[in-house]
């Protein structure tokens, strides 16, 4: 079809020219956090297994003995035949870490997201959303047919005139946000947004995709505080640190009895792999067996925040912020050739003069190779004002 590689090509020539193309780079991942990539080794600070599980030895053999007693596929929906009995482990896991009566475990994050959503709010409901919040919580919130309003990052008090202005207009209300912003790597004001949706008897519901196994003890954001945040709907994913793949709520047992009924992303879609399971399972028992493990990326994301005088670091996230996409892109080739793989975040995943390096700490970042990098940070990229 002419008219079709016509499209295609315009399209990507316009992306190209505000370096804004983007294009997959084959990566093999090599022991701890280092990677290969064009034939030489380089060290990650952009990977989100932050705490090196998806190679660790017991994980991975949990993988393989499940792969040969199940089979490689679930064979079908978790609703039909797919629901191998590792699910109920895992989610019995999920619940207890958690603090819930019970999870729902998902194919991934995405798919979480773009079920639960839509399977607790429709075209009378309100939904107050984090403007920094991640691209498959809005595609959440679009799919419910609800009233969307976008609160300032992590302003609680914006979200708090919102609510005046408009709950009485509406029959449900759920206010989404996440506990570790993916870009921004800062915490989300819990306490005060659990407050207000107590207030408003709204529903509080926040993406855990960068706490758990990281912050509080390995249980995740909304244990990161002195004492937990009510929060009722607590959505995370099984791929960052816990080093497999899958999404997850937990919650209380009716809210998920109906997630098992609802979501449409559960119930169409093919059960995870019983390997990728075993795994998540076998990452969690490490994981609760080691806390003072799960707080080494914090503690390496703040060797390098104290070394660069930065705002101390909440999470193993730390963003360096450059402005355009250009500058971005310079400065994470300019790491690249000096063995540091760090890469740029450009826009629509960040706002527009936003474009940053996005830094990621893992357990396994030896001291030394953080101050290397922090080092070359500072007399490359902010002395040179790129
Ligand atoms: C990565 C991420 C997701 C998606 O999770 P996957 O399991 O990778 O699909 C959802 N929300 C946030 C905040 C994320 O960072």
């Amino acid at each position: 079809m002419e008219s079709l590689d016509a499209f295609a090509r315009a399209k990507l020539a316009a992306l190209e020219q505000r370096s804004l193309r983007r294009t997959l780079a084959e990566t093999t991942r090599l022991e701890g956090p280092w990677v290969e990539r064009d034939g030489r080794r380089l060290l990650s600070f952009c990977c989100n297994d932050y705490l090196n599980l998806s190679m660790h030895p017991t994980v991975v053999a949990a993988s393989v003995e499940a792969t040969r007693q199940y089979g490689v596929g679930a064979g079908g929906s978790r609703l039909v035949t797919g629901n191998h009995p590792l699910y109920g482990a895992l989610e019995a896991r999920l619940a207890r870490l958690k603090g819930t009566e019970d999870a729902c475990v998902f194919g991934s994050g995405y798919l979480a997201n773009t079920g639960i959503i839509p399977a607790l709010a429709g075209k009378d409901d309100l939904l107050l959303v984090d403007e920094l919040a991640h691209a498959c919580i809005w595609t959440g919130v679009a799919l419910s047919g609800g009233t969307i309003l976008r609160i300032r990052h992590n302003d609680a008090a914006h979200a708090a005139d919102l609510l005046e202005g408009a709950r009485a207009r509406h029959r449900h209300v759920v206010i989404l946000t996440e506990t570790v912003f993916s870009m921004d790597g800062d915490l989300a004001p819990l306490a005060e947004l659990a407050a207000l949706a107590e207030r408003h008897d709204a529903w509080l519901m926040t993406d855990d995709a960068h706490g758990i196994g990281v912050l509080g003890g390995g249980r995740g954001g909304v244990h990161a505080g002195e004492r937990p945040a009510q929060v009722p709907l607590q959505m995370g994913t099984l791929s960052k640190a816990i080093g497999a793949y899958g999404g997850y709520l937990c919650a209380s047992r009716p809210v998920i009895d109906l997630i098992r009924t609802r979501a449409r992303t559960l119930i169409y879609a093919t059960g995870l792999p019983p390997g990728t399971v075993a795994a998540a399972i076998a990452a969690l028992d490490l994981i609760a067996a080691d806390p003072a493990y799960a707080a080494l990326p914090v503690r390496k994301a703040r060797l390098f925040t104290r070394l660069l005088g930065l705002p101390e670091a909440a999470s193993p996230i730390v963003p360096l912020i450059l402005g355009e996409a250009p500058a971005a892109l310079a400065a994470s080739r300019l790491l690249a050739e000096a063995g540091f793989l760090v890469s740029a975040i450009r826009p629509p995943t960040v706002p527009e003069g936003t474009s940053r390096l996005r830094f990621t700490f893992t357990a396994q970042h030896s001291d030394e190779a953080i101050t290397r990098l922090a080092d070359l940070v500072r007399e490359r990229i902010l002395g040179a004002g790129i």
